[in-house]
C-alpha cells in the first residue's frame, strides 16, 4: 500500500514540475501547454468579441501594435532557433490587437494572444517603450508564468483528485482558474499578481526581445518612471496590479541593461 502511494506521488511530481526552456527554472506546472493554449484561444476570442478592437486600417496606433508584435515575434523565433528551442514555440498562433479602453494595461496569453489597451499609449509615449511593455508581457507567456500561478492557485484551492478531474474535463473550475491567473473577466475580481521572481524574468527577457527586434531597451527606464508617476495619481494603472512595480525595479532594469544592449541592433528611425 505504502509502495503504491509513493509510486503515485513520484509520478505526480514528475508531471507537475517542469524546467522552463528559457529561464531554466523548475516550476510547478500542472496544466499541459496545449490545454492552456486552447483555454487561452477561447478566452481571447470571447474578450475580443466583448471589447472594441481598433482596426489596423486607418489607425496608426493599431498598425504600430501589429508592427511591434511582428518584430518581437521574429526576434523570438530567432532567439529560440539559435538555442535549438524552436519546438517550444509550437502551437503559438500570434495575434496582436489594440483595444479601445481607458485602462492602462496590456497582456499576452499563452499561445501568443496579445492585447494592448489604448489607455497605455499616453504612458508608453513611443514605439520603443511600447515594445518594452509588449516584450515583458510576451516574456511572461513564454516563461509560462500563468501556468505556474494557475497551478499554485489550483493546488491551494482543490485537492489533487479534484484538480486532475477539473483539468482532464476542462470544467468551469479549470476555466475560472485560467481567468483568474490571467486577469481576464471582471466576474472573477481577484487577480493573481506575478511574483518578484517572475517580474524579474519578464523584465530580463522582455528587454532582450525588444533589443533584438531593433528597439532601444534603454527606453524601459523612462517608461517605468512614467508608470511610477502615474501610480501616484488617483487611479493607479491596472497593469501595476498584476505586475507589481517595486521601488527597486528601475535599479534592477539598469543591472539588466548591459546584457540587453548586447542584443540591440537599431532598425531604421523607428528603433528609438
Ligand atoms: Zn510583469
Amino acid at each position: 500500500m505504502r509502495r503504491t502511494l509513493s509510486i503515485a506521488l513520484v509520478t505526480f511530481s514528475i508531471v507537475s514540475c517542469s524546467t522552463n526552456a528559457i529561464t531554466n527554472r523548475s516550476q510547478l506546472s500542472l496544466f499541459s501547454e496545449s490545454d492552456i493554449q486552447s483555454m487561452a484561444a477561447q478566452e481571447y476570442t470571447q474578450f475580443l468579441s466583448q471589447n472594441k478592437v481598433v482596426a489596423t486600417t486607418g489607425s496608426k496606433d493599431a498598425e504600430m501594435v501589429r508592427r511591434i508584435g511582428q518584430r518581437l515575434v521574429s526576434a523570438i523565433n530567432q532567439y529560440y532557433a539559435e538555442k535549438g528551442l524552436s519546438k517550444e514555440l509550437e502551437g503559438y498562433k500570434w495575434e496582436y490587437n489594440l483595444v479601445d479602453s481607458k485602462e492602462v494595461n496590456a497582456w499576452c496569453m499563452p499561445g501568443g494572444k496579445i492585447v494592448v489597451y489604448t489607455g497605455l499609449l499616453p504612458i508608453s509615449q513611443n514605439e520603443a517603450a511600447l515594445a518594452v511593455v509588449m516584450g515583458h508581457e510576451i516574456a511572461h507567456a513564454l516563461a509560462k508564468h500563468g501556468n505556474e500561478r494557475m497551478s499554485q492557485q489550483a493546488a491551494a484551492q482543490l485537492g489533487e483528485t479534484a484538480l486532475s478531474v477539473a483539468i482532464a474535463n476542462k470544467t468551469p473550475a479549470a476555466q475560472n482558474l485560467f481567468k483568474t491567473a490571467y486577469g481576464v473577466g471582471s466576474n472573477i475580481g481577484v487577480l493573481l499578481p506575478f511574483s518578484r521572481k517572475q517580474e524579474l524574468e519578464a523584465d530580463k527577457y522582455g528587454l532582450i526581445f525588444a533589443a533584438m527586434a531593433g528597439y532601444n531597451p534603454q527606453e524601459a527606464i523612462p517608461l517605468w518612471e512614467r508608470m511610477q508617476k502615474a501610480s501616484e495619481g488617483q487611479k493607479p494603472p491596472e497593469i501595476l496590479s498584476t505586475h507589481p512595480a517595486e521601488s527597486t525595479r528601475i535599479e534592477k532594469l539598469k543591472e539588466l541593461m548591459p546584457e540587453a544592449l548586447t542584443y540591440y541592433k537599431p532598425v531604421g528611425s523607428s528603433g528609438k
